[in-house]
C-alpha cells in the first residue's frame, strides 16, 4: 500500500505536473493512492446492449450497437452541428453533436459497426442521442460491465476530465500497478470474508457484476472502519494496563448527608441507576471513562454532584469542567449553594478569575483543603495542580476533545476517574465511532411535572403573529429567548443580522427589558447579561448560540430561533432544551424563510412532531451526514469516511469494532510481522496518533 501512497500522480501515464497539481487542488489527490480511492458515486450499466425498438422515455444512459447511415453537417457557424442516422437493424436514432465536428466526422465512418453509449431522448416525436459515447467493437473492452461515475469538480471538467477521463487515468493505474499488497493478512480475509485489495479496487472503480460489486464495497467499507476503531482502540485508556484506577471502597458522610438532608427533590429511576453504574465503576479498581448520556433536563447536574461526593467521601478532590464561563458559573452557583450545608469547599476557576482568587484556589487545590473545582479550560493549565484530584467532570463533551481530556488523566498519579456528559444524545454507531474508549451511560427519563414543549414551524410573513404570542407570554411574566444563527464564515453578516434583531425587538416590546449575548463580547459584559436573565431583571435574551449548552432558566418559556434552517436537527434540539424547564406550558418557533429545499423542510417538521432527542440525532445523521452533526468535528476526531456510512453501515461498524478489539487483544502493539502492515496503514492514516506518553 505504501508503495501508491509514494507514487505522485503526476507521474502516471497521460497526467503530468499540470493535471497533477489541478487534481490536487481540487479533490486533494497527490498520490495513487489517492487516486484509487476517490470512489465512484455511481454506475453507469455498460452490461447490456439495448435494441432501438426497446427504448422508451424512462431509461438512462445505455449501450446500443448497429451502424451510421447517415452523417452531415447541418445550420451554419455557431448554430453548426454534426446529425447521423444510427441503425440496429430494429430501428433508427438521430445522433447529434454540437462541438468538435470536423474531427467526429473524419473519425467514425459510415457503415462500420459501433457502440454507442447515451441517453435517449425524444424529440420532435423521434428518438435522439446528443454527444454519446462512441467505441469500436474492439475498442469497448475495457468499458464493459458496470463502469464507476465520479464526483468531479466544474474546473476539472472544464479541464477535460470528464468522469469517462477519470474512470481511464484508474483503468492505467490498476493495469500499471497489478501487484497491490494487500496490507490485511490471510487470516483476516479468511474470517471476515474479506475480498482481496487489488480485486476490491479494480471491481469498485469497474464491476463485472452487481454482488462483486457489493463484496468490494463490504471490503473497503469493513478496512476503512476497522483502521478508524484500531486508531482510537491502541491508546484507549481501557487498553491501557498502567492506568489502573483509584479504587473508592466507600460511601461516607458527604454522600449520606447530602443525600439525607439535601436532596432537592426524589432522584428519577434513571438517575438511581446511573449514579449506581458510576459508584460500581468507581470502586472496581479499574480507572473509570464513562460517557453520560442525557437528553437536555434529565438532570445531570445532580449525577455529576452526588458522584463527585463519593470521591470526597474517599479523601480526594474532585472537578467538573464545563466549555463556557456562562456555564461554568452557573453550575457554581447550583453545586455550591445545594452543598453548602454540609461544608464542602467549592471554587470556581474561568479565565477571568483574577490573580488574587487564583492564588488562593491554587494553594486550597494544594493543601487540599479545596473540595470541588468548578471551571472552563483554565483548570487543564499546567499552573493548576491538586493535592489528590480523584474524579473529573466533563459536561458537554462535545467541545473537549480526546487530547482535553487526557491533559486532565495527568493531573494525578492515578489518572483520575472520569465522567463526560453529554446532552447530544449520539446513535449508536457515532458513539462507538467517536467514543470507542468510553463506557456508555443513558438517562432515558425525564423528571416528572415536565409539560410537553409545543414546537412550531413559522415563516417570515408570519412574524407578526409570532410577535403577538410572544407579548401574551410576556404579559404573564414569563421570559422569552431569540436565538441567531452564528456561523464562522460570515460572521461580520451574522453579527449584522443579530444586532438588527435586538432593535427590532427593542422596538416591538418597548415596555419589556431586553439582554443581549453574542460570542463575540468580553466574557465580564456576557456574563452581566446572563445574570440580568437569569435573575429576571430582563424578560427577552436575545442571543446566538452561546447559550446553546446547559444554560437553565426555568421561567423562559419561549425559544424563537431565527433562521432555524441554517441549524442542525440536534443544535435545535440543545436550544429547544432551554425552555420546558419550569411547570408552565413552553414553546418553541422555528422561524424560517419560506424559499428552503424539501429536505430542509422535512427537517424542521420533524422538529415539530417530535422532542426525543435520539430519534432526532438519528435522523440528522441520516439526513446530513456524520461531518455535520453538532460535536463530531469538535470531538478530537474528524469523520472523513469515503466509502463507509455511519447511518447506514452500523452492522459494519459493529464488525470492524469486534475485529479491533480482537486484533488488539492478540497482538497490542501490531508488532507481529502479519500485523506489520496494518500498523503501517494506520500510521500512514493517523499520522498524528493520540500517544500518552507523550502528552505532559
Ligand atoms: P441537564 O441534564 O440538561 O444538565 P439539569 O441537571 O440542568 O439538566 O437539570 C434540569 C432541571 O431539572 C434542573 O432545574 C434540576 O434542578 C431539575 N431536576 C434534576 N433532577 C430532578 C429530579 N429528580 N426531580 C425533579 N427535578 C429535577
Ligand atoms: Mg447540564
Amino acid at each position: 500500500m505504501n508503495q501508491l501512497r509514494r507514487f505522485e500522480l503526476t507521474y502516471l501515464k497521460g497526467i503530468g505536473p499540470k493535471r497533477a497539481e489541478l487534481l490536487d487542488q481540487q479533490l486533494g489527490l497527490k498520490t495513487l493512492y489517492d487516486l484509487l480511492h476517490h470512489f465512484p458515486i455511481n454506475y453507469l450499466d455498460r452490461s447490456s446492449i439495448y435494441k432501438i425498438k426497446d427504448i422508451n422515455g424512462e431509461m438512462p444512459m445505455i449501450q446500443l450497437k448497429g451502424r451510421f447511415v447517415t452523417m452531415n453537417v447541418a445550420g451554419e457557424g455557431a448554430k453548426s452541428r454534426l446529425v447521423a442516422l444510427f441503425s440496429d437493424g430494429t430501428g433508427t436514432i438521430e445522433v447529434v453533436w454540437f462541438n468538435r465536428i470536423r474531427k467526429l466526422r473524419e473519425m467514425y465512418q459510415i457503415g462500420q459497426e459501433y457502440i454507442i453509449f447515451g441517453k435517449p431522448e425524444s424529440f420532435k416525436g423521434r428518438w435522439s442521442m446528443v454527444h454519446p459515447e462512441v467505441d469500436t467493437t474492439t475498442t469497448v473492452g475495457a468499458m464493459q460491465g458496470l463502469r464507476g461515475v465520479y464526483s468531479l469538480t466544474e474546473k476539472l471538467r472544464n479541464a477535460g476530465f470528464s468522469s469517462r477521463v477519470f474512470h481511464t487515468f484508474i483503468q492505467t493505474a490498476l493495469a500499471t500497478h497489478s501487484n497491490i499488497p494487500d496490507p490485511l493478512p490471510k487470516a483476516i480475509l479468511d474470517r471476515y470474508k474479506l475480498m482481496p485489495l487489488p480485486t476490491a479496487l479494480t471491481q469498485i472503480h469497474n464491476p463485472t457484476d452487481p454482488e462483486s460489486l457489493r463484496q468490494a464495497r463490504y471490503r473497503l467499507k469493513f478496512e476503512e472502519l476497522f483502521y478508524l476503531q484500531l486508531n482510537i482502540q491502541r491508546y484507549s485508556a481501557k487498553r491501557n494496563k498502567a492506568l489502573r484506577g483509584l479504587h473508592f471502597a466507600r460511601i461516607g458522610r458527604f454522600f449520606n448527608q447530602f443525600y439525607s438532608e439535601c436532596l432537592p427533590f426524589e432522584l428519577t429511576g434513571a438517575q438511581k441507576r446511573v449514579i449506581k453504574e458510576i459508584r460500581n465503576d468507581m470502586g472496581s479498581g479499574r480507572q473509570m471513562n464513562r460517557l453520560l448520556q442525557g437528553d437536555v433536563g434529565s438532570g445531570k447536574t445532580l449525577v455529576a454532584l452526588l458522584t463527585m461526593l463519593i470521591a470526597l467521601d474517599n479523601g480526594t478532590q474532585a472537578c467538573l469542567m464545563a466549555p463556557t464561563e456562562i456555564l461554568a458559573a452557573q453550575h457554581y452557583d447550583t453545586i455550591s449553594k445545594l452543598v453548602a450545608p454540609i461544608g464542602v469547599n467549592v471554587k470556581l476557576l474561568t479565565g477571568s478569575t483574577r490573580k488574587k482568587e487564583r492564588d488562593i484556589i491554587n494553594q486550597q487545590l494544594l493543601d487540599g483543603s479545596l473540595h470541588i473545582l468548578i471551571g472552563t479550560h483554565a483548570v487543564i493549565e499546567d499552573t493548576v495542580q491538586f493535592k489528590n484530584l480523584g474524579f473529573v467532570v466533563i459536561d458537554e463533551q462535545h467541545r473537549f476533545g480526546v487530547m482535553q481530556r487526557s491533559r486532565l488523566w495527568q493531573k494525578n498519579s492515578t489518572p483520575p476517574h472520569m465522567l463526560v456528559m453529554t446532552a447530544t444524545p449520539i446513535p449508536r454507531t457515532l458513539a462507538m465511532t467517536v467514543y470507542g474508549d468510553l463506557d456508555v451511560s443513558v438517562i432515558d427519563e425525564l423528571p416528572p411535572g415536565r409539560k410537553p414543549i409545543t414546537t412550531l414551524l413559522r415563516y417570515d410573513a408570519a412574524r407578526m403573529d409570532v410577535y403577538r404570542a410572544i407579548g401574551r407570554q410576556l404579559k404573564e411574566g414569563r421570559q422569552v429567548y431569540i436565538v441567531y444563527p452564528l456561523i464562522k464564515e460570515n460572521e461580520k453578516l451574522d453579527l449584522r443580522a443579530l444586532e438588527y434583531g435586538y432593535q427590532n425587538i427593542k422596538d416591538n416590546f418597548p415596555s419589556y427589558r431586553v439582554a443581549y449575548v453574542h460570542g463575540k463580547m468580553k466574557p465580564a459584559e456576557k456574563d452581566h447579561q446572563m445574570e440580568l436573565f437569569a435573575t429576571h431583571q430582563a424578560d427577552i435574551m436575545v442571543a446566538t448560540t452561546v447559550i446553546e449548552v446547559g444554560v437553565n432558566v426555568p421561567n423562559a418559556t419561549v425559544m424563537v430561533i431565527e433562521n432555524a434552517e441554517r441549524f442542525g436537527l440536534s443544535q435545535l434540539h440543545q436550544l429547544r432544551g432551554r425552555v420546558g424547564r419550569g411547570g408552565d406550558r413552553s414553546y418553541c418557533v422555528l422561524m424560517s424563510k419560506p424559499q428552503i429545499s424539501g429536505i430542509t423542510r422535512k427537517r424542521l417538521e420533524l422538529m415539530t412532531t417530535t422532542t426525543d432527542g435520539f430519534l432526532i440525532a438519528e435522523a440528522d445523521l441520516k439526513m446530513r451526514g456524520p461531518g455535520d452533526l453538532e460535536g463530531t468535528m469538535q470531538s478530537g476526531i474528524a469523520i472523513d469516511l469515503k466509502i463507509a456510512s455511519l447511518s447506514s453501515d452500523g452492522d459494519i461498524v459493529q464488525i470492524a469494532r469486534d475485529a479491533a478489539e480482537d486484533l488488539l487483544d492478540a497482538d497490542p502493539a501490531l508488532s507481529l510481522p502479519d500485523h506489520r502492515s496494518i500498523a503501517n496503514e494506520l500510521s500512514a492514516l493517523f499520522p498524528r496518533p493520540i500517544d500518552l506518553s507523550r502528552i505532559s
